[in-house]
Order: structure tokens, then C-alpha cells, then sequence
């Protein structure tokens, strides 16, 4: 049986360069989840898509996940889109599609269908709590909103964007992903709380490893 890892928190926490990292370093598979609900806010943007529209369309959606050196591609309807799914637009969309249940559900059965067929990290927003109730180990990795928004600034070279406006941008997004009626981002009951604010990433990275190689142990 495979064994996985479900990596959940708010936006900027970190979640996605600790467990890419981590599952590097032990040989498991990194599954961003937040880049299925970009790649379904991408496809609404680029065919200017409300909400009631998008849904009509989710048929005309195809979305997998290539694993390349154990580095996962999106391929949207055929297209690689893994980097044009990180702009700041495709983020604020993102938080909206992702309150519409019938996207959620459209992607339910792909993040469920790789878990169960390789050793994962997965990250998001509700993996512990919905997706993988059973994740023989689920983090609940935060920081505060500052730490947050200064983390993704720093990530933003191209001056396009103020600390504030990026500051303004998480608060917005934490409160959708808090509100929402469907899976709301929150900490499972079985999950560890890992508080990130003031240590670096090397240390984060080497909590989250001990505690994987404590739940492999515990598995035998
Ligand atoms: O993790 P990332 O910031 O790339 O996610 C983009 C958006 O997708 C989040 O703000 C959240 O609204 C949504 N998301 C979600 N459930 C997940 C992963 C992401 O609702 N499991």
C-alpha cells in the first residue's frame, strides 16, 4: 500500500517548496493540487468563463499531471501550463473556482486515483480533512499572514506587484479559502500543526522528514 502525506495550510506557507524538497530527498511523488484548481481558473480566464458558464464547460476539460523526473507538469487539454498558471490573476481566480463544488468534485477522483497508486506528499487545502481522511500522516503548515506575503514578494522579481498589493492578495485569499461552504481550508483533527514563522526552510524541511520517517516506522 502506498504511503501518503497530506500537506496542508494557507497560501505562502511554504507548502509547496518544503514538500517538492522533502519528496525529493525521499523519493516520493510531490502533488501541488492548488496547480488543478489554477489550471481550471486559467481555462475560465482564457475563455472568459463565469462561474455558471465554467460549469457547462467542465466536460470540455481535460487536466492530467505529468510526472517528469518526478516533477509534475499540468497539461491542460494537451498544453503544458505549469508556468502560466502562476500569475497573480490566475491566483485570485483560482480561489473562486475552487468554492464552486462541481469543480471540486471534477477533480476529487484524479488527486484520489494518485494517491492510491504512489508513495505522495500532497498539498493544498483540504486534503487532510476531505481528499485523504486517511493520510497515514497529515501537516498543517502555517505562518503568519506578514511572514506569508514577504515570502511570495521575495518569489516576485518582476516589480509588477507591491509587498502590500501581495499582502492584500493573501488576507483576501485566506478568507475565501476559511469561508467557503465546501471544504474550507482548516486543520484536520488528526493533523500535526507545524508553525513556520522565524525558522527557514532547512529546518521545516528536516521536521517534516522526521516525522515521515517516524510514520514510515510506525507502518514497518
Ligand atoms: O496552493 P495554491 O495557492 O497554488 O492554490 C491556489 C488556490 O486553489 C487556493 O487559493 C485555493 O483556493 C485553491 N485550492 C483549494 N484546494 C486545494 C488546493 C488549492 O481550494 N486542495
Amino acid at each position: 500500500m502506498s504511503i501518503n502525506i497530506a500537506v496542508d495550510g494557507p497560501a505562502g506557507a511554504g507548502k509547496s517548496s518544503i514538500a517538492r524538497a522533502v519528496a525529493e530527498e525521499i523519493g516520493y511523488i510531490y502533488v501541488d493540487t492548488g496547480a488543478l484548481y489554477r489550471s481550471i481558473a486559467l481555462y475560465s480566464i482564457e475563455n472568459k468563463l463565469e462561474d455558471e458558464s465554467l460549469i457547462n464547460s467542465l466536460d470540455k476539460i481535460n487536466i492530467r499531471l505529468e510526472f517528469i523526473d518526478k516533477c509534475q507538469h499540468v497539461v491542460l487539454n494537451g498544453s503544458d501550463v505549469s508556468d502560466k498558471i502562476r500569475t497573480p490573476d490566475v491566483s485570485m481566480r483560482a480561489s473562486r473556482v475552487s468554492a464552486i463544488p462541481k469543480v471540486r468534485e471534477f477533480l476529487f477522483g484524479l488527486q484520489k486515483k494518485i494517491a492510491a497508486e504512489n508513495n505522495i506528499i500532497m498539498d493544498g487545502r483540504d486534503i487532510g480533512t476531505v481528499v485523504l481522511p486517511n493520510a497515514d500522516l497529515k501537516i498543517f503548515l502555517t505562518a503568519s499572514a506578514e511572514e506569508r506575503a514577504s515570502r511570495r514578494f521575495k518569489e516576485m522579481t518582476d516589480g509588477s506587484i507591491t509587498y502590500e498589493q501581495v499582502l492584500e492578495d493573501i488576507k483576501q485569499r485566506d478568507y475565501n479559502d476559511m469561508n467557503r461552504a465546501i471544504a474550507p481550508l482548516k486543520q484536520a483533527e488528526d493533523a500535526v500543526l507545524l508553525d513556520t514563522t522565524g525558522m527557514t526552510i532547512n529546518e521545516v524541511k528536516q521536521k517534516l522528514k522526521s516525522m515521515i520517517y517516524e510514520t514510515e516506522k510506525s507502518r514497518g
